[in-house]
């Protein structure tokens, strides 16, 4: 679609072309001894610092200083529903209705709570589906909450494998686990992009799947949440977790976001750990009435939150309501298939994109494996000034963001992966 070119002046155009370049200067680039930005592609794991962050922390510190306990009321973000200034903005991220968003906690702690309410086993039906190369804090969580409930993990676990000499999941292979075993699987449980392969699955569909047969469905979006179209309360999944420090760059360690479905917004059926932040905000402080449930997924709240890292997740948040969830995606695509043309342009045998090749499929981060390469190939990139990420063997992880990076970030990569395999052995 798209006639792109190998040389520095087409990507130098490309940028001055482009509807988002402006946002680019709204975030921190990390820059080299010689005050030359790094080409960052790490977003997947650690995205960059809106520079409206510093301030946004700092109203928070200033309003402590001078409200105290006040703050909860009269800080100029009042903190008692400071949470609320988020899940509008978190909802069109995810796309989802608000009440079926709210930011709290972290990941692995969401997804453990997730489950208490909705991975609940019978003799008959007692078995998670999940990706057999998931991220390894998904696969502990799933074994453990197997494990609570005194099953066992090597009857219990489905884990999908690709096919010998393959690396992705084909989707008919996961829609057969489905047909056969559906009967027996209580929680179908899928990073939604997948983390090694940028593989992204047609959510919708699996949800769909997985419900003909009675399962629960809920993904971790982890590598999906501002990188991919969710389109969350549409795939009709009962639950996602992620979160906010990848690509919707809320800084080291930052809460999660959580969704659950409207559907369940009301029910009174469903277990779940409670704590006084679920609570009717009318009453929360009556502190001796019993539990009574906000509607809809904030009533998994269980503490009030941090405030200091909320300021964070809600400057971060402005940053994409003012650039635009669609305009995001459209340069995404246009940007990772840039960077997918030019590797391509190499035309050597020893590199192939593991990522499907369907923009369809896949979000900004493209899994670029080079054959018989080991970590000196990485070390040599990371020397010529880009920040990427290894994955033993052979692979290099490359995550071109839309909001920060440029079409001339994708060039120097090419130039710079080039050079560097042409050193290896
Ligand atoms: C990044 C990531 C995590 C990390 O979990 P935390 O609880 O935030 O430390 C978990 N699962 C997936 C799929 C991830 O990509």
């Amino acid at each position: 679609m798209t006639n792109y070119q190998n040389n520095l002046q087409y990507a130098k155009e490309m940028d001055e072309a482009d509807p988002l370049k402006g946002f680019r200067a709204r975030f921190h680039l990390p820059v080299q001894k010689d005050g030359i930005p790094y080409v960052y592609l790490c977003g997947n794991s650690l995205g960059l610092q809106p520079k409206s962050v510093r301030a946004a922390i700092e109203q928070e510190l200033l309003d402590w200083e001078h409200y105290g306990v006040e703050g909860h009321f009269h800080a100029r973000n009042p903190w008692m529903p400071y949470h609320e200034f988020l899940t509008e903005s978190m909802a069109k991220v995810v796309g989802a209705k608000p009440i079926e968003v709210v930011v709290m906690n972290t990941l692995s702690v969401n997804l453990h709570l997730m489950m208490v309410s909705f991975y609940r086993p019978s003799e008959k039906r007692n078995k998670i589906l999940i990706e057999y190369d998931a991220f390894p804090s998904d696969k502990y969580a799933v074994i453990s909450q197997i494990k609570f409930h005194a099953y066992d993990p090597a009857e219990s676990l489905i884990e999908l494998k690709a096919r010998p000499g393959e690396t992705l999941l084909r989707e008919e292979d996961i829609e057969a686990v489905i047909q056969e075993q559906g009967e027996e699987i209580a929680l179908i449980m899928l990073g939604n992009t997948n983390y090694y392969t940028g593989q992204f699955f047609d959510m919708k569909k699996i949800t769909e799947l997985g419900h003909a047969k009675g399962c629960v469905v809920g993904f971790d979006c982890a590598h999906g949440a501002g990188n991919v179209n969710l389109d969350l309360h549409n795939t009709g999944a009962d639950f996602a977790v992620w979160c906010s420090y990848k690509y919707i760059n809320s800084g080291p360690g930052s809460l999660g976001g959580c969704f659950v479905h409207e559907r369940h917004a009301y029910r009174e059926d469903l277990p779940r750990f409670t704590g006084w932040w679920g609570h009717n905000k009318e009453t929360r402080f009556g502190m001796r009435d019993k539990f009574d449930p906000i509607p809809g997924v904030e009533a998994w709240q269980l503490s009030n939150p941090p405030i200091l890292s909320m300021a964070a997740v809600k400057a971060s948040l402005e940053v994409f309501m003012d650039a635009g969830m669609d305009n995001i995606f459209k340069k995404s695509k246009i940007l990772t298939g840039y960077m997918e043309f030019l590797v391509n342009e190499m035309n050597n045998d020893r590199i192939r994109i593991i990522t499907p090749a369907d923009p369809q499929k896949r979000g900004s981060q493209l899994s670029i494996q080079v054959q018989n390469a080991d970590k000196s190939l990485f070390e040599e990139i990371s020397k010529r000034g880009v920040i990427a990420d290894w994955r033993e063997p052979d692979v290099i992880r490359v995550a071109p963001v839309p909001l920060y990076n440029s079409f001339e970030d994708v060039y120097r990569f090419s130039e710079i992966l080039k050079a560097s395999v042409s050193k290896l052995n």
